[in-house]
């Protein structure tokens, strides 16, 4: 057994809990306290606009609920990223001083979401975005003159990145090609969900990220930063999505923003122990759709029993 596993359930407050975040955090949960590993609870809060305290106490709790716990983490201030600003301050000078970084007015770049994960299918890179290519002399002249202030960007490396996945294995990506140069503080000076996940990952002394498949191909680069910024990589391990099988969201991931139900309704349907036992026969940790505790299925996890396509979850019809 690996003492020294340190993962993380990292949950954004943008709304409530949904069975498709459940599974991923049912995974991390196992996936650490299998290993004996210690466990830490992360806010997400980056992004000011679509935060709010409520939801995030209403994490906490839904995830108590479901018989998941960690070891040290949120509320202590220092595990919420809305708390971190210097932390990120640090790690963007770093990356700087490196010539790494440059400012881009493109507005597509602007309105990106930049603070939150990417979704599924969104297109993250700006083909048009020509700030990269400015001299010294253009971009001051330019830093002079906009009356916007630009968001700032990273220069991605154009090699061929190598990751090992946990669950599906090796990628290999070469991020100047297939993601391209990708922001890292927007322009109004909130971090960019991308780089406030490598720092707090890098700082957090995380050796284990688990989490959903949508976010696999963020990895190599979040590897690459963390490595650049001098630390060590954590190793990753995705976990298949859950998508809509009916609906006019057939098809898609469940998420907050097309209202999948959310915990406040699976409480009111599901004992905690009929709602493990529903996620945990849906990713193929048990062979019958029967009531389980996240503990009782510690004695068998395995990888191995994890379906590796997304999961076709027809969740309007939720029963226990
Ligand atoms: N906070 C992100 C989310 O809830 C997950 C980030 C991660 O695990 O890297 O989508």
């Amino acid at each position: 057994m690996d003492q020294d596993v340190i993962a993380r359930l990292a949950p954004s407050p943008s709304g409530y809990l949904h069975m498709g975040n459940l599974l991923s955090l049912l995974l991390a949960w196992l996936d650490c306290r299998a290993q004996n590993g210690e466990l830490i609870f992360r806010m997400e809060d980056l992004d000011p606009a679509r935060s709010r305290a409520d939801y995030a106490e209403a994490m906490a709790d839904d995830l108590r609920w479901l018989g998941l716990d960690w070891d040290r983490g949120w509320p202590e201030p220092s595990y919420a990223q809305s708390r971190r600003t210097a932390v990120y301050e640090e790690a963007f000078a770093a990356l700087e001083a490196r010539g790494l970084v440059y400012p881009c007015w493109c507005s597509r770049a602007e309105r990106l979401a930049a603070a939150s994960a990417p979704q599924p299918g969104e297109k993250e890179h700006d083909a048009s975005c020509r700030c990269a290519r400015f001299t010294a002399d253009e971009r001051e002249a330019q830093l002079r003159a906009s009356p916007r202030p630009p968001a700032w960007k990273l220069r991605c490396p154009d090699e061929t990145l190598r990751l090992i996945d946990g669950h599906y294995g090796e990628l290999l990506q070469n991020p100047a090609r297939e993601v391209g140069d990708f922001i890292i503080r927007r322009a109004d000076g909130v971090f960019a969900y991308q780089l406030a996940v490598s720092v707090d990952d890098w700082r957090m002394g995380v050796t284990r990220v688990v989490r959903g498949r949508d976010l696999l191909s963020s990895s190599p680069r979040q590897a690459w930063l963390i490595e650049t910024l001098g630390g060590r990589a954590p190793s990753y391990c995705h976990a298949p999505l859950l998508i809509e099988s009916g609906g006019s969201a057939a098809g898609e991931k469940l998420s907050k923003r097309r209202g999948s139900l959310s915990m406040q309704e699976l409480r009111n349907s599901f004992r905690p122990e009929a709602l493990c036992g529903r996620l945990a026969f849906l990713c193929g940790l048990i062979d019958r759709d029967e009531p389980v505790t996240p503990r009782e299925l510690l004695a068998d996890f395995s990888w191995t029993r994890v379906k590796t396509e997304d999961i076709l979850c027809d969740e309007r019809s939720a029963h226990p």
